[in-house]
């Protein structure tokens, strides 16, 4: 298939086969790891388009070329991690830039943007799901950059990113969405009005635990290029091999995502429904406070969550120590599902006035909910919740 007619697929057929065709020298119907720094050229300054492997490499287009098909946009830069992409963006707007975001973002992100780049630009901490704020905000601190993730890690707040857009383009402010959660198979924030997105591939997108990834997509070739040069001269370009794999995981990015759905809002239910659960927070419950705008703008809800256990440190503690199936561990977004405490683990970054303004409490579990049988992993939590009561 040639690539406009890839470009008329669906989604679950777009993963296997944008970026896909098969290797024109061989037939092989996987494409070939690209091992090589280098590339020969027939006379001075004449060659194929690739020279040299920080700046492109045929593994890692084909990966670049699928995952703009997937998210909808003209050009993807795939990057050696999801915070490299950040940093990259941060690179890219003038120094001294207003960047506006979440309150709840990623805690690496809030590091990032606290501990390095703190005297470079300004941030301004908002809650971007109150559109009227976003507005307020945008008029007091005339920013550069909007940044926004949606739903967040770990309150699974919501953004209506065609709202907030249709603000930010009024006041000529650009928007990045960090959309790692979602994947771009559940949510395409371009679409949506959105000028960048952000991917930490290490999780969905990848989906096996075995990679550490990221990527920005968007439609402004100016800015593209602008994000290219930046990656050639800063160096974060992701290795070949890591890109074969990610090639690799990103194939069954459709079903893996329908299953981790499939299993999660049941796991929300059984949760919410449990004597020793305070509540439970999934964008795919109609408790969820903002049910609806999730509903209109992604096209599934994932399998991350989180819940409050009634209780203590210790008994979250307890709890965490004594469950089996569920692994201990950061991360996310793998076929394997993981359990963590964000306010000793993922979120220990973030000072702890700061967690308790914003909800992630002692007693706050997070869970991403992977593709086992669902019985088993009910099982594991029910067996866990009696052994600690
Ligand atoms: C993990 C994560 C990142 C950072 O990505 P890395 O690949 O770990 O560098 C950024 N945003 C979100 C929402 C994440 O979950």
């Amino acid at each position: 298939m040639n690539k406009s007619q890839i470009k008329g697929l669906k989604k679950a057929s777009r993963v296997i086969h944008a970026g896909g065709h098969p290797d024109s020298e061989t037939g092989a119907i996987i494409p070939p790891i690209y091992q090589t720094t280098t590339y020969v050229q027939s006379s001075p300054g004449v060659h194929k388009g690739y020279e040299y492997t920080r700046s492109h490499n045929p593994t890692r287009t084909r990966l670049e070329e699928c995952l703009a098909s997937l998210e909808e946009a003209k050009h993807a830069v795939v990057t050696a991690s999801g915070i490299s992409a950040a940093m990259l963006v941060m690179h890219a707007i003038p120094a001294g830039s207003t960047v506006l975001l979440s309150d709840d973002v990623y805690g690496g992100t809030y590091r990032l943007f606290t501990t390095v780049f703190q005297d470079i630009h300004n941030f301004v901490f908002i809650n971007t799901t109150d559109i009227k704020e976003v507005e307020k905000k945008i008029k007091e601190h005339k920013p550069h950059l909007l940044w926004i993730e949606t739903p967040t890690n770990p309150l699974l707040k919501i953004t209506d990113v065609k709202k907030v857009t249709t603000i930010s383009k009024k006041y000529k402010v650009k928007t990045l969405v960090d959309n790692t959660f979602m994947s771009p198979y559940f949510q395409n924030p371009l679409t949506l009005g959105a000028d960048i997105v952000l991917h930490s591939m290490t999780k969905y997108i990848n989906g096996h635990s075995d990679v550490v990834g990221g990527a920005l997509m968007l439609n402004d070739k100016k800015l593209y290029e602008k994000i290219w040069k930046l990656q050639n001269s800063l160096g974060p370009s992701q290795s070949p091999f890591d890109s074969w794999l990610v090639l690799r995981g990103i194939k069954t990015l459709a079903i893996r995502m329908e299953a981790h759905q499939k299993n999660a809002l049941q796991v929300a239910k059984f949760l919410e429904s449990h004597p020793m659960v305070e509540k439970v927070i999934y964008p795919g419950l109609k408790s969820h406070p903002q049910y609806k705008i999730a509903k209109s703008q992604m096209s599934g809800f994932g399998g991350m969550m989180t819940f409050f256990l009634k209780g203590d440190i210790k008994k979250s503690k307890k709890f965490l120590s004594k469950i089996k199936l569920f692994s201990l561990a950061e991360s996310l977004g793998g076929v394997e599902s993981l359990i963590e405490h964000p306010a000793i683990m993922t979120h220990a970054s973030i000072p702890k006035e700061t967690r308790e303004e914003l909800g992630i409490t002692d007693n706050l579990i997070r869970l991403s909910v992977g593709i086992e049988n669902v019985d088993d992993l009910i099982n594991d939590l029910d067996t866990t919740l009696k052994a600690i009561r």
